[in-house]
């Protein structure tokens, strides 16, 4: 396969098919690493209004650094995974002292910034800085071992290392076909988007094909602009690519929320540190076993108090990291006479409750009783 031709073409596919993607129009290195953040677990779909959201309120590193964990919570509300939020908090610190807010251009200094490991350095440095760095990902690790027929199982490192090389030589490949034509840092409006240089531009097809055309099912290789180099395909082994091993069967959790009001007011609480959804509030819940079905006790445990009846709100589907969860969500009610005097929770009204980051699954409990 000449590596040259193979560049070429996915540059030309890319040209031509590149989706319309707002952190596409700019060469801000802080825009481009909020989208990479953001798009780490999460569909584009998703990411575009949370992006443009965050870019209003937040616009550059000097914003996000000194902003509060509340706000950046609130803006990050139902993107979960908020540990990437708050490595951003201080990433952004970090550049504001050691970089003056500049963000930086070195490879080595953005991998030193808290949160960013190798593949984010290299999608910001290659993105925004045109630096032929390689970027290794689901997508282009999808890719890259069907394209040279690596059989290897990617998650292991001589495998894995096989394929960052071979994410160097294309992406130092294209970096050969670099032009030296001005680029604009922002579009301007009515204008039309800026080319791509081809070492931005080659990473973002190598993502893009994995995206739209070198699907993990049925993956499009009629359509496909390197069909002809692709050895998978010669071969008859695209479904067996990439090799990866199984992972481990999800496990299966129920947990019981219950929603108290009184006088116009919920009991919530706010999740600990060092936990999953870590400062996010939440309605009071406890999980149930096998071991422990009673709903009265539950309550007590959850709630500090016995309450007086409990029926049934709603159930809700949720999946944290390899935990498939069931909440099941109760409507509990108080005996006005023994109002409890050390509730587990916070008592707040309906709109300190829309200004406060709620971890996803209690979010939809939210807006189903504020809609009642
Ligand atoms: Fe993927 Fe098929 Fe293209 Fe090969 S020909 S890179 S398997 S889409």
């Amino acid at each position: 396969m000449n590596p040259e031709n193979l560049v070429r073409n996915l540059l030309a596919w890319f040209a031509a098919n590149a989706r319309d993607l707002p952190w596409r129009e700019t060469h801000d290195p802080y825009a481009i690493w909020v989208s990479e953040i953001m798009l780490q677990q999460t569909q584009v779909k998703t990411v575009v209004p949370y992006w443009k959201r965050w870019m209003r309120a937040l616009p550059n590193v000097r914003a996000l650094a000194k902003a509060r964990p509340e706000k950046l919570h609130k803006l990050w509300e139902g993107l979960g995974y908020y540990t990437r939020v708050r490595n951003m908090h201080k990433a952004a610190q970090a550049i504001v002292e050691r970089h003056n807010g500049e963000f930086p251009n070195r490879f080595e200094d953005i991998l030193e910034l808290p949160g960013i490991g190798r593949y984010t350095a290299g999608a910001v440095s290659s993105i925004a800085f045109d630096q032929p760095r390689p970027i290794l990902d689901g997508n282009v690790i999808r890719v890259l071992t069907r394209l040279f027929g690596i059989a290897g199982n990617p998650r292991e490192s001589k495998t894995n290392a096989k394929l960052w090389r071979l994410a160097q030589e294309l992406v130092q490949q294209a970096a050969t076909l670099q032009t030296h034509a001005p680029r604009p840092t922002l579009r301007a409006p009515h204008s039309p988007p800026p080319l791509p240089h081809p070492v931005s531009a080659f990473n973002q097809s190598l993502m893009e094909l994995g995206a739209l055309v070198c699907t993990p099912r049925q993956p499009r290789c009629a359509v496909c602009p390197v069909n002809k180099s692709c050895r998978a395909r010669r071969e008859k082994r695209v479904e067996q690519l990439p090799n990866l091993s199984r992972r481990p069967q999800p496990t299966q959790r129920r947990v019981a929320a219950f929603v108290v009001q009184h006088a116009g007011r919920f009991l919530v609480r706010q999740r600990p540190a060092d936990v999953v959804n870590a400062h996010l509030w939440e309605f009071p819940n406890t999980e149930l076993t096998p071991h422990r079905t009673d709903l009265k006790s539950a309550a007590r445990d959850a709630l500090g108090f016995s309450p007086q009846t409990i029926q049934p709100l709603c159930s809700i589907r949720h999946s944290i990291t390899r935990y498939r969860i069931t909440l099941e969500v109760f409507r509990v009610a108080l005996n006005p006479a023994r109002l409890p005097s050390r509730p587990r929770g916070s008592w707040l009204d309906e709109s300190s409750l829309r200004r406060l980051p709620f971890a996803s699954a209690h979010k939809r409990i939210l807006s189903s009783v504020l809609r009642r």
